[in-house]
């Protein structure tokens, strides 16, 4: 007989863990946290790339509730990141519900709860979470010959050490990930060749070691550490706000953002061709800015090559593009994750009436109310969800999708019920505000995006991956959302219609 939990959640990083943590507080003690990796913390556990931080400040990038006064840096760096997840698992006794090595390869609503099958056994629940993330599925470029390459590969989340002393070096893709590893590369490459499709919006990283006096003090009153934590939000939600979500009204300040970044390239970079080809033709926002301050500067070191050229194809020793031909020893693809093939949903989810998400989704746009429910998908919570990425720090969505959970799951208990359901109604209300906001406020309609090949754009071209709202408007959502937008009703256990 498979075991029945109270709930699954898939996904053991920060979106998955704070699911538990709420699940745990709501009462909900009998959890399975199923995980394909060999151990906690999700994006910082696979990522191991040289150069690994976050790219907004540490203070603003953890669980509110869950300080970390001992950052080195104001922004840390990936382990600092893995060792903040492995201490949130064991301060709230995580990690006795994880199963690690675990692929969950679908899930199907079956008359009163959920049927969960993984590469190995069956499970069911009451309730199923997916935190299966956003940038959990790495893309490899599809260039012809790249398999006949005989020197070393590597997608920088699959990253292996290796010894690049004296080495000829190409990446591809300039993303945020890029921005981070091409210093570290050129550090010790003979030769760094970088093979660009999309430049990047890159500002100045406010970054400094937080020195050991400002640590303790962060530990002893922890009210300044929130006050670091609010000011950096706010940067950030300004950011957001007044550049992406309300370009309409304040397009000045996504000017300003695009004439803080090309005076940054101006004064790393003195040669104009290298500037115009840094430069990118898209408005700022469209794509994930990121910061460094060492990134334009390498361009100009002797042995780094930036190759704006179209890639024709790869073969056994080097890269072929229409302007000629570069030798290298290893090629490290940069080229990021498929979000909208491949992770929406992750694994095959079949609700109501076999319902399958994935083919609906396709079929009838990409939504979620609130960025978590589903119509059809009964006592299902996906995290991972379009319209759900709030702001620039994932901790904001988290945070909103927990206090979410929370009103739904106390709404539910107080009726007597055990089922959940987001009406038809509330949802495409929702659906309908969320495309009339990118639709006639933001940057992804008003602004210049088509050369900007960013993930925040599904296959269809529309721009479903952010919540286009502040996130004060998105934690206040979380907490008040009319009650009447979920349909409650018994298990059929209870009522016994599955006799
Ligand atoms: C290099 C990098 C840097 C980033 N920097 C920032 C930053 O500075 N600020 C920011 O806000 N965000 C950043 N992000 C985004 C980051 O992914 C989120 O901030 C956050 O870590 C997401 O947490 P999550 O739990 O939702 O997803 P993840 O951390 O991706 O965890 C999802 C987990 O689900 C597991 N999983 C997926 N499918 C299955 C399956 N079928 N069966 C079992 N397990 C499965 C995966 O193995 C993974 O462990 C960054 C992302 C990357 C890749």
């Amino acid at each position: 007989m498979t075991r029945q939990y109270d709930a699954i959640v898939v996904g053991a990083g920060f979106g998955g863990m704070g699911a538990a943590i709420e699940l745990n507080r709501l009462g909900l003690r009998d959890l399975l946290i199923l995980e394909r990796e060999d151990d906690l913390g999700g994006t910082w556990h696979v990522n191991r790339y040289p150069g690994l931080a976050v790219d907004i400040p540490s203070s603003t990038y953890s669980y509110s509730f869950e300080p970390n006064p001992h950052w080195s840096r104001l922004f840390a760096a990936g382990d600092e990141l893995k060792r903040y997840a492995e201490h949130v698992a064991d301060k709230y006794d995580l990690r006795k519900y994880m199963r690690f090595g675990t692929v969950v390869t679908g899930a199907s609503w079956q008359d009163d709860r959920w049927e969960v099958v993984t590469d190995n056994e069956t499970f069911t629940a009451r309730y199923l979470v997916t935190a299966t993330g956003f940038l959990s599925m790495p893309k490899t470029p599809d260039i012809a010959g790249i398999e006949s390459f005989q020197g070393k590969v590597v997608h920088t989340a699959a990253w292996e050490p290796t010894d690049l002393t004296g080495k000829r070096v190409a990446v591809i893709g300039t993303g945020a990930t890029a921005v981070q590893l091409i210093p570290e590369l050129a550090r010790e490459a003979s030769a760094l060749t970088v093979f660009q499709r999309t430049p990047i919006w890159v500002s100045p990283k406010p970054d400094y070691p937080i020195p050991q006096v400002l640590r303790t003090l962060f530990a002893r009153l922890p009210l300044v550490q929130r006050a670091v934590r609010w000011l950096g939000s706010s940067i950030l939600e300004l950011m957001m706000i007044s550049g992406v979500v309300h370009y309409k009204q304040l397009r000045v300040a996504n000017r300003l953002a695009e004439r803080w970044c090309r005076a940054h390239l101006h004064r790393q970079v003195r040669d104009p061709e290298l500037r115009r080809k840094l430069t990118p033709d898209y408005s700022f926002g469209c794509k994930r800015p990121t910061f460094s301050n060492d990134y334009f500067r390498t361009f100009t070191k002797p042995h780094v090559r930036l190759d704006t050229s179209t890639i024709a194809r790869i073969d056994a020793s080097g890269v072929v593009t229409a302007d000629g031909r570069t030798e290298i020893d290893v090629l490290v693809l940069a080229t990021g994750f498929n979000l909208w093939d491949t992770n929406f949903p992750a694994f095959e989810v079949i609700g109501r009436d076999g319902r399958d998400l994935g083919a609906w989704w396709r079929k009838n746009r990409f939504q979620a109310y609130e960025g978590v429910t589903v119509p059809g998908f009964p006592n299902y919570l996906s995290l991972n969800s379009p319209y759900s990425y709030s702001g620039l720090s994932y901790f904001t969505t988290i945070e909103c999708q927990m206090t979410h959970m929370r009103r739904l799951f106390t709404a539910m208990h107080a009726r007597g019920a055990a089922v959940f359901e987001v009406t038809q109604r509330a949802n495409d209300q929702f659906l309908h505000r969320m495309r009339t906001k990118v639709t006639q406020n933001s940057v992804f309609s008003l602004g210049q995006c088509a050369t900007a090949h960013s993930y925040y754009f599904n296959q269809h071209g529309e721009a479903t991956l952010l919540r286009p709202t502040s996130t004060i408007s998105a934690h206040r959502a979380a907490g008040r959302f009319p009650l009447e937008d979920y349909d409650f009703s018994p298990a059929l256990a209870a009522t016994g219609a599955a006799a």
